[in-house]
């Protein structure tokens, strides 16, 4: 499929997909963007818009055929190849991470994860905030192939366990600890204060750069 569509709308197809399968779940056939708009939280504008961008109409009094629009998505997330990513622990890192799209690089967070109840059920940029007591019924439906940790240091080689043992694929730890993984699943590690002081161990160690009379 060649469609082109926004960032914006790609971020919410996952959410129409889960969404859609619970219905399809439950034997119900059809569904009104009025009644995706009361589940979802999105303006029914928005969903119509959405879906018409996937070829997708809705016909007045009917709705939308759940089992179309399932397959149809199926095949459209599949096909645009992008990467469905979690994030672990919703504080100032994690929320930050949230409001940035890695779309460009093929790549979205479908969802995140945090441990504090006051947290669940919120949306950050589209992405919704689950309980991580959901984790690994959202792993096994969802099979995400990277977690991004943002975990306080302690809980950090816990939520890993966890996330092997639903099968991750890849971590990108921001956590200042080295983790225990099985061979196959592979880590990488981001240290901004690494950075940081390599960066100001080359500047000092570097001759000082005279000014040239010119520049006075
Ligand atoms: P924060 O305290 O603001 O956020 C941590 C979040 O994790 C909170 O929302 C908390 O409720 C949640 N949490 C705690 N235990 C959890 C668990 N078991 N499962 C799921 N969620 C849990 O902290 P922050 O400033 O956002 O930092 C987060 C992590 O990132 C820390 O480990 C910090 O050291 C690290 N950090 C790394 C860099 C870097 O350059 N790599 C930079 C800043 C912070």
């Amino acid at each position: 499929m060649d469609t082109i569509i926004p960032k914006v709308t790609a971020k919410r197809l996952p959410l129409y997909y889960r969404y859609l399968e619970k219905l399809a779940s439950a034997g119900i056939p059809r569904v009104s963007s009025k009644e995706l708009s009361r589940s979802l939280n999105i303006d029914p504008a928005t969903i119509r818009r959405d879906l018409s961008y996937l070829g997708a109409l809705g016909r007045k009094g009917y709705g939308y055929d759940v089992e179309y629009l399932i397959q149809f998505l199926k095949q459209f997330l599949k096909q645009d190849e992008v990467t469905h990513c979690i994030l672990i622990g919703v504080g100032n890192l994690g929320t930050a991470l949230l409001q940035y799209d890695f779309l460009k690089n093929n790549a979205m967070i479908v969802a995140a994860f945090d441990i504090d109840p006051k947290k669940k059920g919120k949306t950050i940029n589209s992405i919704p905030v689950y309980s991580l007591r959901s984790l690994e019924k959202f792993m096994a439906e969802e099979e995400p192939l990277v977690a991004i940790l943002t975990v306080p240091v302690q809980a950090a080689q816990e939520v890993t366990d966890r996330l092997v043992n639903s099968g991750i694929k890849g971590i990108l730890n921001f956590t200042p600890t080295t983790l225990q993984v099985p061979d196959e699943v592979k880590i990488h590690y981001i240290d901004l204060s690494v950075e940081l002081q390599s960066l100001i161990y080359f500047l000092k160690k570097s001759e000082p750069v005279g000014l040239n009379e010119d520049d006075r």
